[in-house]
């Protein structure tokens, strides 16, 4: 029993959801801990500049910017601690969860904000322009803006590839947009907008064989499926708008997932999941807005809520 760690308030992820949480509790005397997970700083780290964050009227890196989250909230004393949450049992009124290193932790309240993956095809030339800040992004409201009077291309049929290409239809001279079935997934009305918009070109049955260029993105290379025509479409951005993953799996058990394994608010407008004293966060509840300003804001919701359970039971 002496190895278990005992703490009020767990944080399970390091995105702008994450150090949000983390810097309200630490200032409500909360002591938090924080496990960064898999991927410290998040999607955010994967991204180039980042332009839409109120307050960096310059800009900022999205690493650059996650150091600075980690700093704020280090400056409070935050627990911030490298490694990842790989096992939780909610079932008590003490939240018990296991570290990566086997290390067991039992918790009053824990905030889940371990966010979501984006999709990506997988090829080679994809991943390659992906890692060098080259043209290729799943996020068309963060990087849209960098292909402003050019052509890009997008993968996808869902509601999130519609409202991106229609996103980026407003920047860019032209989209073409890659559907790789006959059909769209997409509720009628967005895949209508898409189809009403002058400058998305629809390829149905087509999909992508090679992201083109050398160091940044110049051309597509795609297949039509059906006929096996390849043709080759200049564009110096490539979006990928597939889907995410939610990263919910080890609170299955637990916590009530939607059918695609985001979590679900127990009220809406709070940050309560079905399972008192576990809060969340961000992604990992959030397949509309997916910002980093909106999990900063959720994350605050958190803490908030979390800091209100403690003091209802006399903390
Ligand atoms: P979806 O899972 O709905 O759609 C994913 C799309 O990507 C599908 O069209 C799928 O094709 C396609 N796809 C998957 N893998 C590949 C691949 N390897 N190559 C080419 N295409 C591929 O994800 P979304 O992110 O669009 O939406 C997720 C959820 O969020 C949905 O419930 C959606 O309704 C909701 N949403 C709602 C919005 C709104 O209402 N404003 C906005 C955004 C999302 P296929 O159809 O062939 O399987």
């Amino acid at each position: 029993m002496s190895d278990i760690e005992k703490v009020k308030c767990l944080i399970i992820g390091s995105g702008p959801a994450g150090y949000t949480a983390a810097i309200y509790a630490a200032r409500a005397n909360m002591s938090p801990v924080m496990y960064q997970g898999m991927q410290p700083g998040g999607q955010l780290t994967t991204t180039n500049e980042v332009e839409n964050f109120p307050g960096y009227p310059e800009g900022i890196t999205g690493p650059a910017m996650m150091m600075e989250l980690e700093a704020q909230a280090k400056r409070f004393d935050a627990d911030i601690r490298f490694g990842f949450i790989d096992k939780v049992d909610f079932s008590g009124v003490i939240h018990k969860v296991w570290t990566d290193g086997g290390k067991e932790i039992h918790c009053e309240t824990v905030i889940i904000s371990t966010g979501a993956s984006a999709k990506y095809l997988g090829l080679e030339s994809e991943q390659k322009f992906l890692l060098n800040g080259g043209g290729v992004s799943a996020c068309a409201v963060c990087d849209g803006f960098f292909y402003r009077g050019q052509e890009t291309v997008i993968v996808g049929a869902g509601d999130s590839a519609c409202e991106e290409a229609h996103y980026l239809s407003k920047l860019c001279t032209k989209v073409t947009m890659l559907v790789r079935r006959d059909e769209f997934r997409a509720s009628k009305i967005m895949a209508e907008r898409v189809k009403n918009t002058e400058n998305i070109e629809i390829l149905f049955n087509t999909e992508t064989v090679e992201v083109i260029g050398d160091d940044v993105v110049s051309a597509v290379k795609v297949k039509n499926n059906q006929t096996g025509e390849e043709r080759t479409i200049p564009a110096t951005g490539f979006f990928v708008a597939i889907g995410h993953k939610p990263n919910t799996d080890i609170f299955k058990d637990y916590i009530k997932l939607d059918e695609t394994g985001y979590v679900v608010y127990e009220k809406p407008g709070t940050s309560l999941t079905n399972v008192p004293g576990v809060f969340v966060a961000g992604d990992a509840a959030d397949k509309n807005y997916r910002q980093a300003i909106t999990a900063a804001g959720t994350g605050c919701m958190a803490a908030l809520d979390a800091e209100r359970y403690l003091a209802a039971k006399g903390h």
